[in-house]
């Protein structure tokens, strides 16, 4: 890791390999008993899961416009990004946009909450969320990068606005110190880097003591929800789940349905999916083509994915 690394991109390679195999055995468990996941893990607490789409557009018009498009989807709650990159302390002038965009949402009835991804400082953030508190958000998500769960805990007493984060805190002892500083309203684990559905699991119980939500991160494929789901659908303290159809980085031919048998078990409906009923993770994936694209890809020549590599305007590092 070099020193130009930004912090979005530390994430263990061990502890993500470690939640495939966790959310495998989970899987072949399942299967083998002829139940689905949530079953083996105390039953449902719910019917369905309320879920929430992305949308992108820089300018309230794009944001009106890809807002209703998920609306005519089914769903009754999108996130957005609030900001682009912005320095240290920038003008005032580019968080008026924000509320802008967030007003396009709410005048069509739906829900929002404002990723703020990491990329303000805490004063900027403070007067961000201020503004936002007036808007009536769903939540603001990472008003801070997550090594500081004191500054968390100052902003969350000094504004209404609902606290998540977690996508970069990867375990139970990751995320105690934001418990303890009374720092959070919602824990968001992704499951996928934080030891797979068991290590959800015990952070979800140590969520609720703290009286603190869980709404697991999942930008990621279909294998990633399905686990996320197993868990919401037994947890109290489940609130909403992130879905990643049609978000940005997907392509047309690579989204989330595409290498799923039955795409329709992720259908959603007045703004939830149902709970699964089939066995396991209750999905089946096309591995014929994820093999075939994998081969195809590889062959020419394309790379992972990787953050963008953001700088301002002096040349210095700013956080995507
Ligand atoms: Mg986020």
């Amino acid at each position: 890791m070099s020193l130009t690394t930004p912090a979005s991109s530390i994430i263990s390679k061990i502890e993500s390999a470690l939640s495939g195999l966790d959310i495998a055995l989970w899987d072949i468990k399942g299967k083998k008993l002829g139940v689905p996941i949530w079953q083996l893990l105390g039953g449902k607490v719910r019917d369905r899961l309320r879920v929430y789409g992305w949308v992108g557009g820089d300018h309230p018009s794009a944001v009106r416009e890809a807002a209703a498009e998920r609306k005519a989807q089914g769903f009754t709650a999108v996130k957005m990004n609030a900001t682009e990159a912005l320095a240290w302390l920038d003008s005032p002038a580019h968080l008026t946009s924000t509320v802008e965009r967030v007003r396009e949402v709410r005048a069509l009835g739906m829900d929002v909450g404002v990723d703020f991804h990491g990329r303000l400082h805490k004063g900027m953030a403070r007067q961000l969320a201020a503004l936002l508190e007036k808007e009536g958000v769903l939540f603001i998500e990472e008003p801070l990068l997550a090594t500081f769960p004191a500054e968390f805990a100052d902003l969350a007493r000094s504004v209404s606005v609902p606290i998540a984060a977690g996508e970069r805190l990867y375990s139970r002892h990751d995320f105690r110190p934001f418990f303890e500083a009374r720092a959070l309203d919602l824990a968001q684990p992704d499951v996928s880097h934080c030891g797979g559905i068991s290590e959800l699991v015990r952070i979800a119980a140590l969520a609720e003591t703290y009286d603190v939500a869980l709404a697991p991160h999942c930008p990621l494929g279909p294998i990633a929800l399905a686990a996320c789901v197993a868990v919401g659908v037994s947890r109290l303290n489940f609130v909403i789940q992130e879905m990643s159809w049609q978000i940005h980085y997907n392509s047309e031919d690579a989204d989330l349905f595409t290498y799923l048998d039955d795409p329709s078990v992720f259908a959603v409906k007045e703004g939830y999916v149902q709970a699964p009923s089939a066995p396991g993770l209750g999905i089946t994936i096309n591995e014929a083509l994820v093999r075939e694209r994998s081969a195809a890809y590889t062959a020419a020549g394309v790379q992972a994915w990787r953050n963008p590599l953001w700088r301002g305007e002096d040349g210095s590092l700013r956080e995507w």
